[in-house]
C-alpha cells in the first residue's frame, strides 16, 4: 500500500530538448517535490510498457520536479514525446539516495555525461552550506549540460564548475576521472554518477593508490542498473557488494564505491 500512495498522475509543465537527444521536463508533483531527496529517482509508466522506467530527480522547485533523461529506446521515447499538460503517471519518491556526513565541508561530485541528473540536485540542495567542486565529463561540448542548455533551470552559482570533454572542444581534453586525483586532497566525500567505465576507472584508481587521499573511502555512486518494479518486489536489480546481496531500487541506488564488487555488475 505504501507504494499505492506514491502512484500519481501528474502534468507534464514543460519538455524541452536541451541538447541533441536530452529532454528536460518540469512535471507538476508537489508531493514528491516537499519530500525527495538528491539521489532518489521515481519511475515512470511509458506508453504501453509494463516496466516503468525509473529516472533520477534533477532538480525541484516548490510544487514540480525536473527530469533530465536521454532518449536510449521506446520509453524515454515515449516520454520525449509528452506536451505540456499531458498526464504521466509516477511513482516515487523511491530508493536512498546521496548522504552528507556531519563535519563535511568540501564536496567534490563527478559527473559523466547525463549523470549530472542526480548531481545537479546535490548541488542545489548543497551548495548553501558546502563548498562544492562539480566536475562535469562529456564526449563533446555539445553535450555538457551548462546554464546554456536551459539558463533558468540549473543554477550552479557558489560551485566550482569544471568542465572536461573527449574531444577537448570545451574544457580540458580527456575523460572526467584523468583530472579527479588532482582535486581530491580537499574533498571530505566525493559523490558520482556516470557509466560503469566511469566507475570501475575509479574503483581501479582506488584499489591501486598508495595515497589515502586517492583511496575515495568516502565515494557514493549512482547505480543505473536495469530496474523491475523499482520498489523492492522483484529482486530483479539485486547485486552482490561486500556486505551481501543488495537491491539497487531498495538499498540503493546510491552505494559506497568500494562496497561494490565491480567484476560483477552489469550494467
Ligand atoms: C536509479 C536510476 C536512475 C536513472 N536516472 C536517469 C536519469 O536521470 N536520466 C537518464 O537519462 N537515464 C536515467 N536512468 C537510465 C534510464 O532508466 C534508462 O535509460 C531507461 O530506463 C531506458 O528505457 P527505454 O525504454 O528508453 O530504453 P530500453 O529500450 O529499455 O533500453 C534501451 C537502451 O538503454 C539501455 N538501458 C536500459 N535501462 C537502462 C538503465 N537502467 N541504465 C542504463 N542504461 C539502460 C539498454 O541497455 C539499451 O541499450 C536511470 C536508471 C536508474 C536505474
Amino acid at each position: 500500500m505504501e507504494n499505492a500512495k506514491k502512484q500519481t498522475l501528474c502534468s507534464v509543465v514543460s519538455n524541452v530538448e536541451v541538447m541533441p537527444g536530452v529532454h528536460l521536463m518540469w512535471i507538476e508533483a508537489p508531493n514528491i517535490a516537499g519530500s525527495v531527496l538528491p539521489g532518489q529517482f521515481i519511475t515512470v509508466r511509458c506508453g504501453g510498457f509494463t516496466l516503468r522506467r525509473p529516472l533520477s530527480v534533477h532538480q525541484v522547485s516548490s510544487r514540480e520536479i525536473a527530469l533530465l533523461f536521454k532518449v536510449t529506446g521506446n520509453g524515454t521515447l515515449w516520454l520525449s514525446q509528452r506536451q505540456k499538460r499531458d498526464r504521466i503517471d509516477i511513482l516515487g519518491p523511491l530508493g536512498k539516495g546521496f548522504s552528507i556526513e556531519p563535519g563535511a565541508k568540501n564536496l567534490l561530485l563527478l559527473a559523466g555525461g547525463i549523470g549530472i541528473a542526480p548531481l545537479a540536485f546535490l548541488t542545489q540542495y548543497a551548495s548553501s552550506r558546502h563548498q562544492m567542486t562539480l566536475i562535469h565529463g562529456a564526449s563533446t561540448a555539445a553535450q555538457l549540460y551548462t546554464e546554456r542548455c536551459q539558463p533558468t533551470a540549473i543554477n550552479y552559482q557558489g560551485v566550482q564548475f569544471i568542465t572536461i570533454t573527449e574531444d577537448g572542444s570545451i574544457g580540458k581534453k580527456g575523460m572526467a576521472t584523468d583530472i579527479l586525483p588532482d582535486f581530491l586532497d580537499r574533498a571530505d566525500q566525493v559523490y558520482a554518477c556516470g557509466p560503469a567505465d566511469m566507475y570501475k576507472a575509479m574503483a581501479e584508481m582506488s584499489q591501486r593508490a598508495k595515497q589515502s587521499n586517492l583511496k575515495l573511502r568516502k565515494c557514493q555512486v549512482s547505480l543505473e542498473v536495469r530496474m523491475g518494479c523499482g520498489f523492492g518486489a522483484c529482486y530483479g536489480c539485486t547485486i552482490n557488494t561486500k556486505k551481501g546481496l543488495k537491491q539497487v531500487c531498495r538499498d540503493g541506488p546510491v552505494f559506497e564505491l568500494n562496497d561494490i564488487i565491480w567484476q560483477e555488475v552489469r550494467i
